[in-house]
Parts: C-alpha cells; sequence; structure tokens
C-alpha cells in the first residue's frame, strides 16, 4: 500500500538526471529508459555537446503520476497508476500517446515521451515530445469502466495537457474512442469544445482522415524505400510482421498491396506461418472474428519467439520495446528490419545488427507516420478546415520520404547507423532551438 500512497507526484523530475557516460553493455538488465539515455548518450558524444545539456536532454521536463480510482460495474472499486510524462518543450506543445498495458512504468513512460520528443523534430512537426500510460488491462473491463477510468485518468492530469501544452493520442491499448472521452472530459471542464486537445478521433469529432493508417503506412513507404535500397525489389520480397495490432495489421496489408509477400505475422497469443504468402485480407477477417492470427486456417501454427528468426527479407517489428535484444539478434535472417513498434532493438542488439549487415530503420523514423498525420489533424482543428484522405497521404509520403532521404544521407556521409544519424539530426534540432530561446532566467 505504501507504494500506491506514495505514488501521486508531481516533479520536475531532477531526480531522474543521469550519471552521463558510457552506454550500458549488459543487455539483460536493459530497460525501455537505459536503451533510450543510451541512444542519447552516443548522438551526444557525435555531436559533441557538453555535459549541462545532455543531462538537460535525458531527464524529462515535467512528469506527473496520478492515482486513478475506478468504479467497477460490480460496484467494488480499484485503483490504478497512471503517468504523464513531457520530456521536452523547447520546439512547441509536448505530444505523445496514451498507452493502457498492466506492466506501464514510469521508466518505460519516460523512455517513450523521449522517443516522441526525437521523432518529432525529426520529421519536423513542430511538438516537443511526452507519453502517457496507464497500468491496466484494458481487455478485463468493459466499455463503461473504459470509459470511467479515462474520464477520471483525464481530469487528473487536466492542469498539464491543452492544445497548446501536451496533445495526448492513441497508443498500445487505447483508440479513437478513448481519445473521444478524453476530448469530451477537457471539453466538459473547459465550458466549451475544444478539438485540438488530442488527435486520432473519430473523423465525425474532427479526426483527421487517414489518421488511424497513417503509422502503416509511414512504415511501409519506408520499407519500400529501405528494401530499394538494399538492392531489393519489393515484389520478389518476403516480409515478416510481429504484431497484428494498430500499426502491424495495415502494415501487412499494405506491404502485400505493393506486391511484397507477407510469409509471417504473430500476436501476443502466437503466430502462424505461410511461405507461399499469407492471405492478409482473409487473415484480418480472421482476426475480426476470432481475436487473434492462432488457429488461421490460411497458415501452420509458428512459435510466436520464432517470428523475429524467419528467413525473410523484411522484418517489421510492430508490437513492444526491447524484442531485439544480445539473445535473439546473432539470429536474425532478415536483410533489413523496420521497426514500427517505439523501442524493439535494445543497443546490444542494434551493434550485433550492424556488424551482421543488416539495415535497421530506427523507430522515430520509420513510426513517425502517426504523428505526421496528428500534427495534420491539429492543423485542421485549430483551422476548422478538413483535408481530403489524398491530400493527407500524399504530404505524408512526401515528408516521409524526404525524411528517410536525409537521414540516409546523414548517415552515410559519416558513416553511422541510421538510428545513430537520425538521432544525432533530431537532438541537434531541439538543441538549437533551445539554444536561440536560451536559457531563462
Ligand atoms: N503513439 C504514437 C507514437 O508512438 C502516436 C503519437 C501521436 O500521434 O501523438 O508515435
Amino acid at each position: 500500500m505504501t507504494d500506491l500512497l506514495a505514488a501521486t507526484t508531481m516533479s520536475t523530475a531532477t531526480d531522474a538526471a543521469p550519471a552521463p557516460g558510457p552506454a550500458p553493455t549488459v543487455d539483460h538488465i536493459a530497460t525501455p529508459l537505459t536503451d533510450a539515455r543510451a541512444q542519447l548518450a552516443e548522438a551526444i558524444g557525435l555531436l559533441g555537446y557538453e555535459n549541462g545539456l545532455h543531462q538537460m536532454l535525458a531527464t524529462p521536463r515535467r512528469e506527473l503520476t496520478v492515482a486513478v480510482p475506478l468504479r467497477l460495474d460490480s460496484g467494488e472499486s480499484r485503483l490504478y497508476i497512471g503517468h504523464r510524462v513531457q520530456h521536452n518543450f523547447s520546439r512547441g506543445p509536448a505530444k505523445g500517446g496514451l498507452r493502457y498495458a498492466p506492466n506501464v512504468n514510469l521508466d518505460e513512460v519516460r523512455a517513450l515521451a523521449m522517443w516522441m520528443t526525437w521523432k518529432c523534430a525529426l520529421l519536423d512537426v513542430p511538438y516537443g515530445g511526452a507519453k502517457g500510460g496507464l497500468a491496466i488491462d484494458p481487455r478485463e473491463h468493459s466499455m463503461a469502466e473504459l470509459e470511467r477510468v479515462t474520464r477520471r485518468y483525464t481530469s487528473e492530469i487536466l492542469p498539464i495537457i491543452g492544445p497548446e501544452r501536451d496533445i495526448p493520442a492513441p497508443d498500445i491499448g487505447t483508440d479513437e474512442q478513448t481519445m473521444a472521452w478524453i476530448m469530451d472530459t477537457y471539453s466538459v471542464n473547459s465550458g466549451y469544445t475544444v478539438p485540438g486537445i488530442v488527435t486520432g478521433k473519430p473523423i465525425a469529432l474532427g479526426g483527421s482522415q487517414g489518421r488511424a493508417s497513417a503509422t502503416s503506412r509511414g512504415v511501409t513507404h519506408i520499407a519500400l524505400a529501405a528494401l530499394r535500397h538494399v538492392g531489393l525489389d519489393p515484389a520478389r520480397s518476403t516480409a515478416a510482421v510481429q504484431g497484428f495490432g494498430k500499426v502491424g495489421a495495415d502494415a501487412a496489408r499494405f506491404l502485400s498491396a505493393a506486391g511484397v509477400r507477407v510469409t509471417a505475422v504473430s500476436d501476443q497469443y502466437g503466430a502462424i506461418l505461410n511461405t507461399g504468402g499469407l492471405d492478409v485480407e482473409a487473415l484480418s477477417e480472421h482476426v475480426r472474428a476470432t481475436g487473434s492470427v492462432v488457429g488461421f486456417p490460411g497458415g501452420d501454427a509458428l512459435d510466436g519467439a520464432d517470428l523475429l528468426t524467419q528467413d525473410v527479407d523484411l522484418l517489421v517489428p510492430a508490437a513492444v520495446e526491447g524484442v531485439l535484444h544480445d539473445g535473439n539478434a546473432g539470429d536474425v535472417l532478415a536483410r533489413v528490419i523496420v521497426e514500427g513498434a517505439n523501442g524493439p532493438t535494445t543497443p546490444a542488439a542494434d551493434r550485433i545488427l550492424r556488424e551482421r549487415g543488416i539495415l535497421v530503420v530506427p523507430d522515430i523514423l520509420a513510426n513517425a507516420g502517426g504523428v505526421i498525420v496528428s500534427y495534420f489533424e491539429w492543423v485542421q482543428a485549430n483551422q476548422a478546415y478538413w483535408w481530403r484522405a489524398d491530400e493527407v497521404e500524399s504530404r505524408l509520403e512526401e515528408r516521409m520520404l524526404s525524411a528517410w532521404q536525409h537521414v540516409l544521407g546523414y548517415a552515410e556521409a559519416r558513416d553511422l547507423s541510421l538510428r545513430t544519424a537520425a538521432t544525432a539530426l533530431a537532438v541537434e534540432r531541439v538543441a538549437e532551438a533551445h539554444r536561440l530561446r536560451g536559457l531563462y532566467p
């Protein structure tokens, strides 16, 4: 109980300041936060920035932990712990998703918030980075319970969010309905409707055309470019996709529509394989009907862990952090990895994959399609003027491919991995904004 009683704190997180130094080398103690900080340390080393700036960029500007009581349909009540971490505001309001998962914790949310800062800077959308999380398993709750817990979490973080302060969006375990409840709770408390408070809303409430599939479309644009870059013809390539949720399912569909043979797909319950190519539309139908890829008649059962080491050209990890580590990176057979998830590859795995000549396109580039269209949604809400789907999609493609070219050029000119190049480019932009604004007071 003491943990819970101590949980409601608001701080500027100075206690979280890291001791800048070499990246941790013992992979089995890696967490998303140690990974994110190791990536930052590498970029800072390259850019030659001083220690004070390094500490500032390694530490969230603001973090809020809240206790969120929920009245269950049965009449009993439960308490859940939630967080909202705002990593940086140098380039604009903080921006990032809200995750509902049982294992959500503050360090994970800190890492995800930091990655949002780099993602927004790299794609040149005028935001800083944030992330929210609630340690809850949404599958255990009714819609009515999810609505109540979302509204209460929103009320608890109300003082620090806003269309000019911090704009939540969907992430694992949340969706457009969650965003609608957040928008309504914020609007009722404001006394007027505020569509710009969240992105990833239903289109009927001011959501953008193309937002729901934006991350997957972006992943696909990058995957096709990366395959061509290593000399592979997408129409003769094969792919394995880990995760069949908001990112993986549509990525598998778009890749397949582009001619890539998707041979293996997994979700949290298991995996399926068809070396001749899975019928992704039929698989989506099966998942809609049963809730899982498991049991799909158009493929053979495969152990979930084996998905990552399939003999394919392209691997798309589109689930959670830390799935490619020093224990399995040596067994990866793919030629190209495109990170649909945030943080799927640990720094130790990155080193192994680079030595083995496997091209890794990092999360902050590969999965940025979501936040790009979130930005378009916020712009549209601010102007109360709606774009057509084809306008959204062509602007998304243009931004993704120009960022790809930029990162590739920077990496090749300096013989860096794409991750180090992308992080350094992003960190440089944030540091430049910080330098121009100056240090107050
Ligand atoms: N949760 C998504 C991400 O990790 C989207 C964030 C947003 O659109 O704000 O990029």
